[in-house]
């Protein structure tokens, strides 16, 4: 319309004028949250819910089933996630199926006796892909629902609905919003009846996403593509100079050639994302110093920024089962070869 302004403002209210549709922001969202939504089912089909954050998102899936239900999850799924599933377990609340996220025919199992098959592709910090298609598509139990933490691969390189996921996650909180400023979580299905029930447990939890995050998740999410494009091409680029690298043990991209999963994800996702591990020789001190030396790249744990952040995932609680020195790298927008730089001195200056 002419004189509006073409970006959404940031609405802050938590209460309106009746009688009206909107009537308390928990319940609602305000004006900015449904845009944000409204971009979200744009991106990944289905009507999307806004959340406080990726945890909220995960917990409104997982605490909806009843109790004694079966819930199967990946071996080690993100440290959050599985917290939130070691306290249910704990609570006598549901038991869970730990399954390898490469084990396709297991998933396909768990499909005709678990409640909820939650799944994350790529998987934090291995990088596993999951077969999607195969899973999503598999007979199911009635009632099952498959979810997907698709936080890694954005809905530029996968759209689990549209290979029958009935939920899809996001913690927006990273690539989608893309500027390590805010928090956020999505969830998107193309289920009337779960959405429903998952936006009553957004309402009961108060798990609703603020109104400045929602302005600041749009704002992020308008270049979401160029992030991307630019950080695909760089994270390639840098996945291969390093697996030819000396001081590098192995590298884990799917976008490389060598990847065990490079079938897998070359068969369904339209790009392979901006996240890789790698690992170096040497102890684990050597891939903490690593972390450490870098100058452009960021010594920090969360991803999906403009800026590059590598963390040693086996440093964190909790991650034993990780390989000792593992570097997990969220490659960012910077250019290609100051990134390239500034890791080749980190490991030279590092060396034994
Ligand atoms: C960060 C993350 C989450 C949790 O999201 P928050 O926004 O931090 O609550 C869940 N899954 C994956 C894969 C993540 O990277």
């Amino acid at each position: 319309m002419p004189g509006e302004p073409l970006n959404v403002p940031p609405a802050l209210a938590s209460n309106f004028y009746l009688p009206s549709d909107r009537v308390y922001s928990r319940s609602e969202g305000t004006e900015t949250a449904v845009a944000f939504e409204t971009l979200m089912a744009g991106l990944e089909g289905g009507k999307a819910l806004a959340f406080a954050s990726g945890m909220a998102a995960a917990a409104a899936v997982l605490h909806r089933v009843p109790v004694g239900s079966v819930v199967a999850v990946p071996e080690d799924p993100y440290h959050g996630v599985n917290g939130l599933v070691e306290e249910a377990e704990a609570l006598g609340r549901f038991s869970a199926l730990r399954l390898d996220m490469a084990d396709t025919a297991a998933w396909q199992g768990a499909a005709l006796e678990a409640d909820v098959l939650w799944l994350e592709s790529p998987a934090n910090p291995l990088i596993t892909v999951a077969d999607l298609p195969a899973i999503c598509s598999a007979p199911r139990k009635p009632g099952t629902v498959v979810a997907v933490d698709s936080t890694f691969a954005t809905p530029l390189a996968q759209r689990p609905l549209e290979l029958g996921a009935d939920v899809v996650m996001h913690s927006a909180t990273k690539f989608i919003g893309g500027h390590s400023d805010l928090l956020a979580g999505v969830l998107a299905t193309n289920d009337m009846d779960l959405y429903d029930e998952l936006h009553h447990r957004r309402l009961l939890n108060g798990a609703t996403i603020g109104g400045l995050e929602a302005f600041l998740a749009i704002r992020g999410a308008r270049t979401l593509a160029l992030r991307m494009e630019r950080s695909q091409e760089n994270a390639q680029i840098l996945a291969e100079r390093l697996s030819t690298h000396p001081e590098i043990a192995r590298v884990r991209y799917p976008g490389l050639l060598a990847d065990e999963n490079h079938a897998v994800a070359m068969s369904f996702m339209d790009s392979f994302g901006a996240m890789m591990s790698f690992e170096t020789t040497g102890s684990g001190e050597r891939a903490n110093a690593v972390c450490q030396r870098t100058e452009l790249i960021n010594h920090a744990t969360s991803l999906g920024g403009v800026e590059s952040t590598m963390e040693r995932r086996a440093s964190i609680v909790g991650q034993e089962r990780i390989p000792p020195t593992l570097i997990r790298f969220s490659v960012g927008c910077e250019n290609v070869e100051d990134l390239w730089t500034d890791l080749a001195n980190a490991l030279t200056s590092t060396r034994d």
